[in-house]
């Protein structure tokens, strides 16, 4: 499949890994929008949050266990964090793979 995630996450792209695991796969965004700019994607291919459902939920499961350990292993779990999702064209979402993004070491203001 031509999916840039997938790829990634089958080692054909190089990516900046902080954390895997059987469900995941986490790596520094190419173009980060703060300090700190983790990408979560699960190891199984869902277009978009309108993917979703009973048998794949699992992995959505899986990221949202593992971001406070992620954040806090980068150091910025006490101070707080940001998690996006942005899904299909409205969201802004720009690569068709599901994805959170986990951003840290600022204070966010805006929503
Ligand atoms: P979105 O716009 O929500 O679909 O997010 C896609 C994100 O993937 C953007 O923040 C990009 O900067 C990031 N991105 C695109 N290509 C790569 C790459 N090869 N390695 C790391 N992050 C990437
Ligand atoms: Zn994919």
């Amino acid at each position: 499949m031509d999916c840039l995630f997938c790829k990634i996450i089958d080692g054909e792209i190089p990516s900046n890994k902080v954390y895997e695991d059987d469900m995941m796969l986490a790596f520094r965004d190419i173009n980060p929008q703060a300090p700190e700019h983790i990408v979560i994607v699960p190891k199984c291919h869902i277009a978009s949050a309108n993917e979703i459902n009973a048998e794949n939920v699992k992995y959505v499961a899986a990221i949202w266990e593992k971001i406070p350990q992620i954040a806090s292993e980068l150091g910025f779990a006490e101070n707080g964090y940001r998690v996006v999702n942005n899904c299909g064209e409205d969201g802004g979402q720009t690569v068709p793979h599901l994805h959170f993004h986990l951003m840290g070491g600022k204070k966010f203001t805006d929503l």
